[in-house]
Protein backbone atom coordinates (compact mmCIF):
# COMPACT_ATOMS: atom_id res chain seq x y z
CA UNK A 1 0.00 0.00 0.00
CA UNK A 2 1.35 3.57 -0.74
CA UNK A 3 0.76 5.69 2.18
CA UNK A 4 0.77 8.91 3.43
CA UNK A 5 1.71 9.72 7.06
CA UNK A 6 0.81 13.38 8.22
CA UNK A 7 2.27 14.03 11.25
CA UNK A 8 4.69 11.06 10.62
CA UNK A 9 7.53 12.57 12.28
CA UNK A 10 6.38 12.36 16.11
CA UNK A 11 5.86 10.26 18.64
CA UNK A 12 3.21 7.77 18.06
CA UNK A 13 3.18 8.70 14.13
CA UNK A 14 6.85 7.94 13.56
CA UNK A 15 5.84 4.68 14.88
CA UNK A 16 3.57 3.66 12.82
CA UNK A 17 5.78 4.80 10.10
CA UNK A 18 8.43 1.67 11.17
CA UNK A 19 5.50 -1.00 11.74
CA UNK A 20 4.44 0.11 8.21
CA UNK A 21 7.73 -0.08 6.60
CA UNK A 22 8.68 -3.23 8.33
CA UNK A 23 5.15 -4.63 6.91
CA UNK A 24 6.67 -3.75 3.06
CA UNK A 25 4.69 -1.08 2.79
CA UNK A 26 5.73 2.60 0.29
CA UNK A 27 5.37 5.49 2.57
CA UNK A 28 6.02 8.93 2.78
CA UNK A 29 5.63 11.35 5.69
CA UNK A 30 4.78 14.96 5.47
CA UNK A 31 5.71 16.69 8.48
CA UNK A 32 6.23 20.09 9.66
CA UNK A 33 8.43 19.40 12.29
CA UNK A 34 7.60 21.93 14.93
CA UNK A 35 7.01 19.31 17.33
CA UNK A 36 8.64 15.98 15.56
CA UNK A 37 11.89 14.98 14.44
CA UNK A 38 13.50 14.61 11.18
CA UNK A 39 16.06 11.76 12.20
CA UNK A 40 12.61 9.38 13.69
CA UNK A 41 11.66 9.07 10.10
CA UNK A 42 12.85 5.92 9.40
CA UNK A 43 13.98 4.36 5.84
CA UNK A 44 13.00 3.77 3.41
CA UNK A 45 10.56 6.04 4.34
CA UNK A 46 10.50 9.39 2.53
CA UNK A 47 9.83 13.01 4.54
CA UNK A 48 8.46 15.82 2.95
CA UNK A 49 8.50 18.76 4.94
CA UNK A 50 4.99 20.59 4.98
CA UNK A 51 2.45 22.55 6.67
CA UNK A 52 -0.98 20.76 7.15
CA UNK A 53 -3.02 23.62 6.60
CA UNK A 54 -1.50 23.87 3.34
CA UNK A 55 -4.25 22.38 1.04
CA UNK A 56 -2.48 22.56 -2.45
CA UNK A 57 0.75 21.07 -1.30
CA UNK A 58 -0.78 18.67 -0.01
CA UNK A 59 -2.76 17.75 -3.16
CA UNK A 60 0.23 17.80 -4.67
CA UNK A 61 2.39 15.07 -3.01
CA UNK A 62 -0.76 12.77 -2.22
CA UNK A 63 -1.11 13.12 -6.44
CA UNK A 64 3.22 12.60 -7.11
CA UNK A 65 2.64 9.63 -4.32
CA UNK A 66 -0.01 8.14 -6.44
CA UNK A 67 -0.96 7.77 -2.63
CA UNK A 68 -3.70 4.97 -1.69
CA UNK A 69 -4.33 5.81 2.05
CA UNK A 70 -3.72 8.56 4.42
CA UNK A 71 -2.54 7.95 8.59
CA UNK A 72 -3.60 11.65 10.09
CA UNK A 73 -1.23 12.19 13.16
CA UNK A 74 -0.66 15.81 12.83
CA UNK A 75 -1.95 17.66 15.37
CA UNK A 76 -1.42 20.12 18.53
CA UNK A 77 -2.31 17.97 21.64
CA UNK A 78 -1.61 19.63 24.78
CA UNK A 79 -3.98 20.40 26.82
CA UNK A 80 -2.91 23.39 28.61
CA UNK A 81 -1.92 25.11 25.86
CA UNK A 82 -5.13 24.96 23.95
CA UNK A 83 -6.98 26.44 27.01
CA UNK A 84 -4.75 29.09 26.62
CA UNK A 85 -4.62 29.17 22.92
CA UNK A 86 -7.84 27.55 21.27
CA UNK A 87 -7.11 29.65 18.02
CA UNK A 88 -4.18 27.36 17.58
CA UNK A 89 -5.75 24.16 17.90
CA UNK A 90 -9.08 25.16 15.99
CA UNK A 91 -6.75 26.46 12.81
CA UNK A 92 -4.44 23.30 12.89
CA UNK A 93 -6.69 20.09 14.27
CA UNK A 94 -9.98 21.69 12.44
CA UNK A 95 -8.76 23.80 9.64
CA UNK A 96 -5.66 21.92 8.87
CA UNK A 97 -8.17 18.69 9.04
CA UNK A 98 -10.50 19.89 6.58
CA UNK A 99 -7.57 21.22 4.31
CA UNK A 100 -6.45 17.72 4.16
CA UNK A 101 -9.67 16.24 3.72
CA UNK A 102 -10.35 18.86 0.68
CA UNK A 103 -6.67 17.94 -0.76
CA UNK A 104 -7.82 14.02 -0.59
CA UNK A 105 -10.73 14.69 -2.04
CA UNK A 106 -9.62 16.50 -5.12
CA UNK A 107 -6.85 13.68 -5.47
CA UNK A 108 -8.98 10.79 -5.41
CA UNK A 109 -7.83 9.50 -2.26
CA UNK A 110 -10.50 8.04 -0.09
CA UNK A 111 -9.06 5.87 2.88
CA UNK A 112 -8.79 7.84 5.93
CA UNK A 113 -7.33 6.52 9.12
CA UNK A 114 -7.36 9.44 12.38
CA UNK A 115 -4.93 9.26 15.23
CA UNK A 116 -7.67 10.80 17.48
CA UNK A 117 -8.04 10.80 21.39
CA UNK A 118 -10.13 9.92 24.23
CA UNK A 119 -10.14 13.16 25.17
CA UNK A 120 -13.16 13.64 23.40
CA UNK A 121 -15.39 12.09 25.71
CA UNK A 122 -14.64 14.95 28.45
CA UNK A 123 -15.67 13.16 31.83
CA UNK A 124 -16.75 9.97 31.79
CA UNK A 125 -20.37 9.00 33.31
CA UNK A 126 -18.74 5.70 33.63
CA UNK A 127 -15.39 3.21 32.91
CA UNK A 128 -14.62 1.35 30.72
CA UNK A 129 -15.97 4.01 27.76
CA UNK A 130 -17.34 3.05 25.44
CA UNK A 131 -17.48 4.51 21.72
CA UNK A 132 -21.38 5.18 22.23
CA UNK A 133 -20.85 6.73 25.11
CA UNK A 134 -21.72 10.83 25.32
CA UNK A 135 -18.77 13.05 24.22
CA UNK A 136 -18.96 16.27 25.78
CA UNK A 137 -14.85 17.72 25.62
CA UNK A 138 -13.75 19.95 28.83
CA UNK A 139 -10.77 21.58 26.49
CA UNK A 140 -10.32 23.17 23.68
CA UNK A 141 -8.01 20.02 22.46
CA UNK A 142 -10.84 17.37 23.04
CA UNK A 143 -13.58 19.60 21.42
CA UNK A 144 -10.90 19.80 18.07
CA UNK A 145 -10.52 16.42 17.97
CA UNK A 146 -14.36 16.01 18.05
CA UNK A 147 -15.02 18.34 15.72
CA UNK A 148 -12.79 16.82 13.13
CA UNK A 149 -13.98 13.52 13.38
CA UNK A 150 -17.71 15.25 12.20
CA UNK A 151 -16.11 16.54 9.52
CA UNK A 152 -14.59 12.94 8.68
CA UNK A 153 -18.59 11.52 9.66
CA UNK A 154 -20.02 14.30 7.07
CA UNK A 155 -17.42 13.55 4.08
CA UNK A 156 -18.31 9.86 4.29
CA UNK A 157 -21.80 10.42 4.48
CA UNK A 158 -21.63 13.00 0.70
CA UNK A 159 -18.56 11.32 -0.38
CA UNK A 160 -17.28 8.09 -1.77
CA UNK A 161 -15.00 8.09 1.56
CA UNK A 162 -14.51 4.98 3.89
CA UNK A 163 -12.80 6.39 7.47
CA UNK A 164 -11.76 5.30 10.64
CA UNK A 165 -10.92 6.93 14.03
CA UNK A 166 -9.35 5.60 16.78
CA UNK A 167 -9.53 7.25 20.27
CA UNK A 168 -7.08 6.43 22.87
CA UNK A 169 -5.63 7.67 25.93
CA UNK A 170 -1.88 7.46 27.27
CA UNK A 171 0.64 6.34 25.16
CA UNK A 172 3.85 5.03 26.57
CA UNK A 173 6.83 2.80 25.81
CA UNK A 174 8.94 3.10 22.79
CA UNK A 175 10.93 0.73 20.01
CA UNK A 176 14.54 0.19 19.55
CA UNK A 177 14.44 3.13 17.02
CA UNK A 178 12.21 5.54 17.52
CA UNK A 179 10.68 6.95 21.20
CA UNK A 180 9.16 10.09 23.00
CA UNK A 181 10.89 13.63 22.99
CA UNK A 182 8.44 16.17 23.81
CA UNK A 183 9.91 19.81 24.68
CA UNK A 184 7.96 20.73 27.33
CA UNK A 185 7.25 17.36 28.45
CA UNK A 186 4.32 17.34 30.60
CA UNK A 187 3.89 13.41 30.87
CA UNK A 188 3.76 11.31 33.58
CA UNK A 189 6.41 8.11 32.31
CA UNK A 190 9.13 10.47 30.80
CA UNK A 191 8.76 12.63 33.59
CA UNK A 192 9.27 9.86 35.69
CA UNK A 193 12.09 8.53 34.15
CA UNK A 194 13.47 11.64 34.05
CA UNK A 195 14.49 11.80 37.83
CA UNK A 196 15.71 7.69 37.66
CA UNK A 197 18.07 9.20 34.90
CA UNK A 198 19.38 12.31 37.92
CA UNK A 199 18.00 14.80 35.84
CA UNK A 200 15.25 16.19 38.00
CA UNK A 201 15.51 15.88 41.72
CA UNK A 202 11.73 14.18 42.63
CA UNK A 203 8.48 13.47 40.31
CA UNK A 204 5.12 15.28 41.37
CA UNK A 205 2.12 12.79 41.96
CA UNK A 206 -0.78 15.39 41.58
CA UNK A 207 -3.11 14.90 44.20
CA UNK A 208 -3.55 11.75 46.79
CA UNK A 209 -7.30 12.23 47.10
CA UNK A 210 -8.82 10.60 44.53
CA UNK A 211 -11.63 8.43 44.68
CA UNK A 212 -9.54 5.06 43.58
CA UNK A 213 -7.60 2.30 45.67
CA UNK A 214 -4.64 4.54 46.71
CA UNK A 215 -5.63 8.06 46.21
CA UNK A 216 -4.21 8.48 42.93
CA UNK A 217 -5.42 9.08 39.15
CA UNK A 218 -5.35 5.69 37.18
CA UNK A 219 -4.96 6.17 33.92
CA UNK A 220 -5.07 3.25 30.41
CA UNK A 221 -1.55 3.27 29.02
CA UNK A 222 -1.23 1.28 25.23
CA UNK A 223 2.33 0.54 24.53
CA UNK A 224 3.03 2.58 21.26
CA UNK A 225 4.13 -0.20 19.17
CA UNK A 226 0.28 -1.92 19.61
CA UNK A 227 -0.73 1.25 18.78
CA UNK A 228 0.79 1.46 15.30
CA UNK A 229 -0.27 -2.21 14.99
CA UNK A 230 -4.11 -1.03 15.26
CA UNK A 231 -3.03 2.04 13.05
CA UNK A 232 -2.26 -0.49 10.47
CA UNK A 233 -5.20 -2.98 10.98
CA UNK A 234 -7.42 -0.03 10.56
CA UNK A 235 -5.98 1.28 6.92
CA UNK A 236 -6.47 -2.18 5.89
CA UNK A 237 -9.91 -1.67 6.92
CA UNK A 238 -10.74 1.12 4.82
CA UNK A 239 -9.70 -0.94 1.93
CA UNK A 240 -13.12 -2.12 0.55
CA UNK A 241 -17.18 -1.56 1.35
CA UNK A 242 -19.04 1.16 1.09
CA UNK A 243 -18.70 4.64 2.55
CA UNK A 244 -18.31 4.79 5.66
CA UNK A 245 -16.85 6.17 9.31
CA UNK A 246 -16.40 4.37 12.20
CA UNK A 247 -14.97 4.68 15.56
CA UNK A 248 -12.66 2.54 17.87
CA UNK A 249 -11.46 2.92 21.31
CA UNK A 250 -8.16 1.51 22.59
CA UNK A 251 -7.52 0.89 25.61
CA UNK A 252 -5.49 -1.77 27.41
CA UNK A 253 -9.13 -2.36 29.62
CA UNK A 254 -7.18 -2.24 32.77
CA UNK A 255 -5.52 1.01 34.16
CA UNK A 256 -2.69 2.03 36.57
CA UNK A 257 -2.59 4.95 39.02
CA UNK A 258 0.10 6.90 39.34
CA UNK A 259 1.44 5.53 41.98
CA UNK A 260 1.99 2.17 41.00
CA UNK A 261 3.39 3.80 37.71
CA UNK A 262 5.82 5.65 40.14
CA UNK A 263 6.44 2.07 42.09
CA UNK A 264 6.64 -0.15 38.50
CA UNK A 265 9.15 2.38 37.59
CA UNK A 266 11.85 1.95 40.75
CA UNK A 267 12.00 -1.92 39.70
CA UNK A 268 12.34 -1.62 36.50
CA UNK A 269 14.98 1.18 36.57
CA UNK A 270 16.42 -0.11 39.51
CA UNK A 271 16.49 3.89 41.11
CA UNK A 272 15.13 5.33 43.68
CA UNK A 273 12.74 8.13 42.02
CA UNK A 274 11.71 10.26 45.06
CA UNK A 275 8.15 11.67 44.41
CA UNK A 276 6.08 14.09 46.55
CA UNK A 277 2.38 14.39 46.37
CA UNK A 278 1.05 18.22 46.00
CA UNK A 279 -1.67 19.20 44.76
CA UNK A 280 -4.22 18.53 42.12
CA UNK A 281 -3.99 19.47 38.33
CA UNK A 282 -6.77 21.04 37.30
CA UNK A 283 -8.95 19.36 34.99
CA UNK A 284 -7.83 15.07 35.54
CA UNK A 285 -10.66 13.20 36.02
CA UNK A 286 -10.06 10.28 38.58
CA UNK A 287 -10.37 7.46 36.13
CA UNK A 288 -9.71 7.31 32.39
CA UNK A 289 -10.20 3.71 31.17
CA UNK A 290 -11.34 3.07 27.66
CA UNK A 291 -13.04 -0.22 26.56
CA UNK A 292 -11.13 -2.11 23.24
CA UNK A 293 -14.12 -5.08 22.73
CA UNK A 294 -15.12 -3.32 19.60
CA UNK A 295 -11.33 -3.09 18.09
CA UNK A 296 -10.62 -6.39 19.15
CA UNK A 297 -13.33 -8.17 17.91
CA UNK A 298 -13.62 -5.91 14.22
CA UNK A 299 -10.48 -4.84 13.43
CA UNK A 300 -8.56 -8.22 15.49
CA UNK A 301 -6.26 -6.01 17.75
CA UNK A 302 -4.69 -7.79 20.23
CA UNK A 303 -2.45 -5.62 22.07
CA UNK A 304 0.93 -7.94 23.00
CA UNK A 305 3.13 -5.19 24.52
CA UNK A 306 1.09 -3.44 27.16
CA UNK A 307 2.20 -4.49 30.00
CA UNK A 308 3.23 -2.09 32.40
CA UNK A 309 6.32 -2.82 33.28
CA UNK A 310 7.25 -3.69 29.80
CA UNK A 311 6.15 0.16 28.40
CA UNK A 312 8.46 0.88 31.19
CA UNK A 313 11.34 -0.80 30.15
CA UNK A 314 11.47 0.06 26.92
CA UNK A 315 11.16 3.66 27.24
CA UNK A 316 13.83 3.29 29.61
CA UNK A 317 15.83 1.79 27.28
CA UNK A 318 15.61 4.21 24.67
CA UNK A 319 16.32 6.60 27.23
CA UNK A 320 19.75 4.87 27.48
CA UNK A 321 20.25 4.47 24.00
CA UNK A 322 19.27 8.13 23.30
CA UNK A 323 20.20 10.31 26.67
CA UNK A 324 19.56 13.46 24.83
CA UNK A 325 16.61 12.33 22.68
CA UNK A 326 16.48 12.60 19.06
CA UNK A 327 18.84 15.89 19.65
CA UNK A 328 22.09 13.41 18.81
CA UNK A 329 22.05 10.49 16.59
CA UNK A 330 21.38 7.50 18.60
CA UNK A 331 23.95 6.15 20.19
CA UNK A 332 24.32 2.25 19.61
CA UNK A 333 27.84 0.76 21.44
CA UNK A 334 28.99 4.20 23.35
CA UNK A 335 30.05 5.60 20.60
CA UNK A 336 28.07 8.38 18.59
CA UNK A 337 27.21 7.90 15.33
CA UNK A 338 27.92 9.85 12.15
CA UNK A 339 25.36 12.47 11.91
CA UNK A 340 25.82 12.38 8.16
CA UNK A 341 24.21 9.32 8.77
CA UNK A 342 21.73 9.65 10.82
CA UNK A 343 20.77 13.40 10.11
CA UNK A 344 17.15 14.63 8.14
CA UNK A 345 17.39 11.21 6.08
CA UNK A 346 15.19 10.57 3.57
CA UNK A 347 14.09 14.19 3.46
CA UNK A 348 12.87 15.06 0.03
CA UNK A 349 12.17 18.87 -1.52
CA UNK A 350 8.91 18.09 -3.40
CA UNK A 351 8.32 21.59 -4.98
CA UNK A 352 5.10 23.74 -4.07
CA UNK A 353 2.82 23.68 -6.78
CA UNK A 354 3.82 26.26 -9.22
CA UNK A 355 7.26 26.64 -7.43
CA UNK A 356 9.92 26.30 -10.20
CA UNK A 357 12.52 24.08 -7.78
CA UNK A 358 13.16 20.75 -8.82
CA UNK A 359 12.73 17.86 -7.37
N1 LIG B 1 0.74 13.19 36.67
C1 LIG B 1 1.41 13.36 37.87
N2 LIG B 1 2.62 13.99 37.85
C2 LIG B 1 3.19 14.46 36.68
C3 LIG B 1 2.50 14.28 35.45
C4 LIG B 1 1.27 13.63 35.48
O1 LIG B 1 0.93 12.97 38.92
O2 LIG B 1 4.28 15.03 36.75
C5 LIG B 1 -0.55 12.49 36.67
C6 LIG B 1 -1.70 13.31 36.09
O3 LIG B 1 -2.29 14.10 37.11
C7 LIG B 1 -2.62 12.22 35.56
C8 LIG B 1 -1.66 11.10 35.16
O4 LIG B 1 -0.43 11.37 35.84
O5 LIG B 1 -3.44 11.75 36.59
C9 LIG B 1 -1.37 11.07 33.66
O6 LIG B 1 -1.03 12.38 33.23
P1 LIG B 1 -0.37 12.66 31.82
O7 LIG B 1 -0.13 14.14 31.73
O8 LIG B 1 0.79 11.76 31.63
O9 LIG B 1 -1.48 12.20 30.77
P2 LIG B 1 -3.04 12.56 30.65
O10 LIG B 1 -3.78 11.47 31.36
O11 LIG B 1 -3.26 13.92 31.25
O12 LIG B 1 -3.26 12.52 29.17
Amino acid sequence: MRILVVGGAGYVGSTSVETFVDAGHDVTVYDDLSTGHSSAVVRPARLVRGSIEDRAHLEHVLREDRTEAVLHCAAKSLVGESMANPGLYYRNNVGGGVALLDAMRAAGVNRLVYSSTAAVYGEPRRVPIAEADRTEPINPYGATKLAFEGAMRWFAASHEFRAISLRYFNVAGATERNGEDHEPETHLIPLVLRVAADEATHVQIFGQDYPTPDGTCIRDFIHVRDLAAAHLLALEATGEGDSSFEVYNLGSAAGFSVREVVEAARKVTGRGIPARVVKRRTGDPPVLVASSRRARRELGWQPQHSKLEQMLADAWAWRLTHPTGYARPPRTDGAPLDRSVSDGRGERQVPRPGAAASV
